[in-house]
């Protein structure tokens, strides 16, 4: 047996382990950790893709991160918040195109107003999008920061069962490179535990390639990831935005970017096997095929977006964010060729919720 296939037999990883795996660069080891991760999907999961339309309704934002183009600090960004009826309408259509489940993205804001609009929108979706397909409506996914654990209560309670909240990086050095004081790892891992107490499947992930992060970092990550025991990953390259302060530190080489976002999604799958890995729009802005190799490398997610075109623009966490001009017809045709390429199906009409979630409630 090769070595790269000793490794991945191996029941448990160390960080050196990982770091060895996430270096890999020669083609034939690759195809082995790609072909085993795609492989283990199949057995697991199977061989559906399942779409989350995602509507990033606000880019009003109180944070300040120094490397998001939405960061309170960013003068250059023209604000918005979009209509109940926008947000409505778009989660609708995914709805009526039989995407099953929506993800509501924006800035972070914990002001009542904020919070008593996301209640009322997460309320009315379930209750409009009930259909003879999907007898409980859509399922709702929220990426809206750090709140209270009364509000996040409060927004289970009106019909949201999924939620997103990255570390971005679980190196405390890192974490204070990259965000402003008032910030911290301890507070996102507590609302994370906060979400799971509540009953939401949880969701996280890290960036990767950030200035200064090494390969023992994001092995760390890893580790940590599964510690959690987290029922959906999310993660993806940092890319620049012109207006933050980390602009001028650079980013790493695409190339060999994209292939360390790819071997960390195929680990996280072999290590954690049954949770849903996303294939980020981000990594699609490295290269054309990002996505389909995410799900090559083990994703079985998508997040196909439905920002109403005349704001998309607006909504720019990072440079050349793709498909910001691709009304959402398209980018479902789009995405439709993309899951076929990678030889999977579109799960369509269904919610597609974490095994890793159901498999936990039934010890
Ligand atoms: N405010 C919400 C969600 C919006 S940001 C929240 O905090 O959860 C969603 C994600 O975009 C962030 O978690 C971050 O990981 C990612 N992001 C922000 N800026 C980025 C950049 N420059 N490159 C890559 N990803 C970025």
């Amino acid at each position: 047996m090769k070595d790269i296939e000793v490794l991945l037999n191996k029941n448990e990883l160390t960080q050196q382990d990982i770091v060895e795996i996430l270096s890999l660069d020669n083609q034939e080891d690759l195809s082995i950790l790609q072909q085993k991760a795609y492989n283990l999907t199949t057995e697991v999961i199977g061989n559906k893709v399942y779409y989350r339309g995602i509507v990033e309704f606000s880019n009003i934002c109180a944070l300040d991160c120094f490397y998001c183009g939405i960061r309170r600090g960013n003068k250059e960004v023209d604000r918005y918040i979009l209509t109940e009826e926008e947000i409505i309408e778009s989660c609708l259509w995914c709805e009526k195109m039989g995407y099953g489940s929506c993800v509501l993205q924006a800035g972070e804001r914990q002001d009542r107003k904020f919070v008593d609009f996301v209640e009322k929108c997460i309320r009315e979706i379930k209750e409009q999008s009930k259909s003879e397909k999907l007898p409980d409506g859509l399922g709702i996914t929220l990426s809206v920061g750090v709140q209270s654990p009364e509000v996040l209560k409060r927004f289970f309670d009106a019909g949201a069962h999924r939620y997103l909240l990255r570390l971005e990086t679980t190196s405390e050095n890192l974490f204070r490179e990259i965000h402003p004081r008032n910030q911290s790892i301890e507070e996102r891992v507590r609302c994370l535990e906060n979400l799971r107490e509540i009953g939401f499947q949880v969701g996280t992930g890290v960036m990767l390639g950030l200035p200064g992060q090494k390969l023992e970092d994001i092995a760390d990550d890893i580790l940590f990831i599964k510690k959690l025991d987290v029922d959906m990953i999310g993660l993806g390259p940092y890319i620049p935005h012109k207006d933050t302060p980390m602009f001028k530190k650079g980013m790493m080489e695409k190339d060999a970017l994209l292939q360390l976002s790819l071997n960390t999604i195929a680990i996280l799958r072999i290590l954690m096997k049954d949770v849903n890995i996303a294939a980020t729009t981000a990594l699609q802005a490295l290269e054309f095929r990002g996505r389909e190799k995410g799900i090559e490398y083990g994703a079985n997610v998508i997040m196909p977006n439905l920002t109403p075109v005349n704001v998309r623009e607006k909504y720019k966490l990072y440079d050349g964010k793709p498909c910001t001009d691709e009304a959402k017809e398209d980018c479902l045709r789009c995405l439709q060729m993309r899951v076929e390429l990678a030889k999977r199906e579109v799960g369509w009409n269904d919610w597609g919720d974490s095994l890793h979630f159901k498999n936990r409630k039934r010890i």
